[in-house]
C-alpha cells in the first residue's frame, strides 16, 4: 500500500516534493494537488484554479519530461512487484486500474484548458471522451501488458458512466489496451458518490466474487485509498485536477 498523502501544508509551495531517495517522484505532483482538497462529489476538482500560483509550474511539469519520468518510475515499481509475486493460477489474482491519466492520457484536452487553470466543464469534457482521441500512457500501457502476460485478471475501475461504455472502450482498444476480465463504470446507483466510495464499493464487490487485488494503478488517491483496498497500490502523479 503506498502512504496515504500528507496533510496539506499550510503555505503555499510549488517546489515539487523529493521521496526518501531523493528520486524525483509522484510525490512531487501529489504536494501542489493536495493543496487544493476539500469539496465532495464526482467532479474533478481543477487544481490551479484553486491555486493560481501554481499555474505555471503545472503546465511545464505536465509538458516537460519530468511528469514522464515519473510515469515511469511509478510503472516500473509496479511491474517489479508484479513481477515478485508467486500467483495462485487459480484465475483469481486481480490488478486494477484507473482509465483517466492512469491508461489514457486526456493531456490534449487539458492542453486547452489551462492544465486546471480553468473550472471543470463536464459537458466539455465529454464532447472530448466521445471523440475516443486519448492516447495511451505509455508507460501504463507496457505495464498493463506485463501485468496481464505474468497472469493477473485485469479490471478496469473508471468514474467514467455506463453510457460512456462503448466509446470508453472502443478508445482503449484503439490504443491497444484489451484483455481485461472487467470494465466496471458508474451505474446510476453510483451517481453522487464520492470516487473514493464508489471504487471502495466496487472493489469490495470484486473481492467478493472470490478475486484477490494484488495491484492498483491510478492518479488519484481515490482510485487507492477506502476499504477492500489493494495490497500493494500505485500512485501516478496528475497535478492537474484532484477527485475525493
Ligand atoms: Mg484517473
Amino acid at each position: 500500500m503506498s502512504p496515504p498523502p500528507s496533510p496539506a501544508p499550510s503555505s503555499l509551495s510549488c517546489r515539487p516534493a523529493r521521496d526518501r531517495r531523493g528520486a524525483a517522484s509522484a510525490a512531487a505532483a501529489v504536494q501542489v494537488l493536495e493543496l487544493a482538497r476539500g469539496g465532495g462529489g464526482e467532479q474533478p476538482l481543477p487544481m490551479a484554479h484553486r491555486a493560481p500560483e501554481c499555474a505555471g509550474y503545472v503546465r511545464e511539469y505536465m509538458r516537460g519530461k519530468k511528469y514522464r519520468a515519473d510515469l515511469d518510475l511509478v510503472a516500473s515499481e509496479a511491474a517489479a512487484y508484479a513481477r515478485s509475486l508467486a500467483l495462485a493460477w487459480d484465475g483469481r489474482d486481480a490488478w486494477l486500474f484507473d482509465i483517466d491519466e492512469t491508461l489514457l492520457s486526456n493531456l490534449p484536452y487539458y492542453a486547452d484548458h489551462g492544465f486546471g487553470l480553468e473550472l471543470f466543464n463536464g459537458q466539455e469534457f465529454d464532447k472530448w471522451v466521445e471523440m475516443a482521441m486519448a492516447p495511451a500512457i505509455e508507460s501504463s500501457l507496457k505495464l498493463y501488458e506485463e501485468v496481464k502476460g505474468l497472469g493477473y485478471k485485469i479490471f478496469l475501475l473508471t468514474g467514467r458512466g455506463e453510457g460512456q461504455r462503448t466509446v470508453t472502450t472502443y478508445n482503449l482498444n484503439k490504443v491497444g489496451i484489451e484483455g481485461w476480465e472487467k470494465l466496471i463504470l458508474r451505474g446510476l446507483d453510483d451517481h453522487g458518490k464520492p470516487a473514493k466510495t464508489y471504487k471502495s464499493e466496487k472493489r469490495a464487490e470484486i473481492e467478493a466474487e472470490g478475486y484477490r487485488i494484488l495491484g492498483n494503478s491510478g492518479d488519484q488517491w481515490s482510485d487507492l485509498l477506502g476499504f477492500a483496498t489493494s495490497d500493494r497500490s500505485f500512485k501516478l502523479p496528475n497535478p492537474m485536477y484532484y477527485i475525493p
